[in-house]
């Protein structure tokens, strides 16, 4: 067996959830130009934000492309960035992919006042600037409904909030220069009451604690603490009340696009393996031509295609804008985490001690996945979302799910 050398070429195709071969191509070039692969090795290695990388990308358009071309962004379909993606992802790790997919999480910034739109959501296309996400709390993770951050509103002309409390396990806690923070403003219980505000977190009042984290360091994780810190009114990113529904909107398209990361990441050692047994010599022969190897290899390869063929339905889905997908997303990220992950620990397996060290990239690409277990909802809540929309849907106002072809 030998691996293919182009995007979708072979009888082993990549992704390929739409062709775009002049893009792939483009992306090729560029992952050489910038030696992207070394880098994601640097980055684990020495942990820092990439900014010449990120603006690189935003130079070319590639930073959140598919958000709104009015706002700033490419305007391009979905599957046009899974492919872009998939490509980061297998030529230069999750580090890359995650670039381009950043801005996508704030999208949610559409729904702020155009100054705030100005200063903070169309830069982010471009890469001049960096804002987080900032949800999760001590005591509400998966629950994040019930976060307890507040915002008070502050009386006198000028008006504005204040903020108090604890957000944990943020990404970027150190490097944003803002942030879109959720916080509770009290128009109802749970969700109800939660708004979103843009926070520049140069602010007075906010401290910043790090982490040590198994993967993904580049992104510097930490807990961000709010000691009342006061924000502008027009910092409320769109009415009161619902943030939560901002967020979730989002959510959804989010957690297809991690798949199609995961996948490629799996994809990238799956080829690697494939070469490297066909050339290690073991026993006086090549360490592919024992079963023990060659079986593990093609039982991966069937596994990844079926989740790459599942995922790409559901991108298509989602691009069709068809019926409920919430669940069949969710599903979309858990079956091509568990996947990659599996495949990731053969590759480990199947190169032996070296594939155990930093030498080869498929311990890093495992450690990078792995948070995918938890982050954008872990493996149980996704479940969970699939679990609803799939037994409620006899009475689905959409009718059956997954709607037949
Ligand atoms: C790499 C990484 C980056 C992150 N970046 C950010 C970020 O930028 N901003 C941000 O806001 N957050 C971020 N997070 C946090 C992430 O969103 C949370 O870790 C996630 O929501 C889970 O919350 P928790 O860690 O509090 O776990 P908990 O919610 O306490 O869950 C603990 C365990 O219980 C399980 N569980 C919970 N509820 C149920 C249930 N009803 N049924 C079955 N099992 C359940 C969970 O699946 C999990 O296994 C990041 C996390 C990681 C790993």
């Amino acid at each position: 067996m030998s691996a293919p050398t182009q995007p979708g070429t072979g009888p082993w195709p990549r992704f390929a959830p739409t062709d775009e071969t002049e893009l792939r191509a483009e992306l090729g070039q560029f992952a050489r130009q910038q030696d992207l692969a070394r880098r994601a090795r640097e980055l684990d290695e020495h942990p820092s934000f990439p900014w010449d990388v990120y603006r690189a990308l935003g130079a070319r358009g590639w930073l959140g492309p598919r958000q709104s071309a009015v706002e700033g962004g490419g305007g391009w379909p979905l599957l046009r960035e899974a492919a872009l993606l998939e490509e980061l992802a297998y030529r230069g790790g999750s580090v890359m992919a995650k670039l381009a997919l950043q801005p996508d999480f704030c999208s949610v910034l559409v729904h702020a006042s155009p100054a705030i739109r100005e200063r903070w959501f169309r830069p982010l296309f471009t890469g001049a600037v960096l804002v987080g996400n900032q949800v999760t709390e001590p005591g509400a993770g998966s629950d994040a409904s019930h976060l307890r951050l507040t915002a008070e509103p502050l009386s006198g002309p000028e008006g504005g909030f204040v903020l108090s409390g604890t957000k944990s396990q943020i990404a970027f806690a150190s490097d944003a220069q803002a942030a879109v923070v959720y916080a509770r403003t009290g128009e109802g219980e749970g969700a109800r009451g939660i708004s979103a505000f843009l926070v520049p977190q140069d602010l007075r009042g906010i401290g910043v604690e790090p982490y040590e984290d198994l993967g993904e360091r580049w992104m510097r994780r930490g807990d961000v603490h709010y000691d009342r810190v006061r924000v502008p009114k027009e910092n409320l990113v769109g009415e009161p009340g619902r943030g939560f529904t901002y967020l979730r909107t989002e959510l959804t398209q989010e957690r297809a696009l991690l798949a199609v990361i995961y996948l490629a990441l799996s994809r990238a050692s799956l080829d690697e393996v494939a070469e490297g047994v066909m050339q290690r010599l073991a026993f006086g022969r090549p360490l592919g031509s024992f079963e023990a190897v060659s079986f593990p290899l093609v039982e991966d390869l069937a596994r990844w295609e079926a989740a790459h063929l599942y995922v790409g339905e559901t991108l298509r889905h989602l691009q069709r804008a068809e019926g409920p997908v919430d669940g069949r997303a969710a599903l979309a990220k858990w079956l091509s985490n568990e996947t990659a992950l599996a495949i990731l620990d053969h590759a480990m397996q199947l190169t032996g001690g070296e594939g155990y060290s930093h030498r080869l990239p498929h311990e890093q690409r495992w450690r990078d996945v792995r948070s995918g277990r938890v982050a954008h909802g872990s493996q149980e809540i996704l479940r969970l979302v699939a679990a609803r929309e799939y037994l409620g849907r006899a009475s689905s106002p959409y009718g059956p799910w997954p709607k037949p072809p």
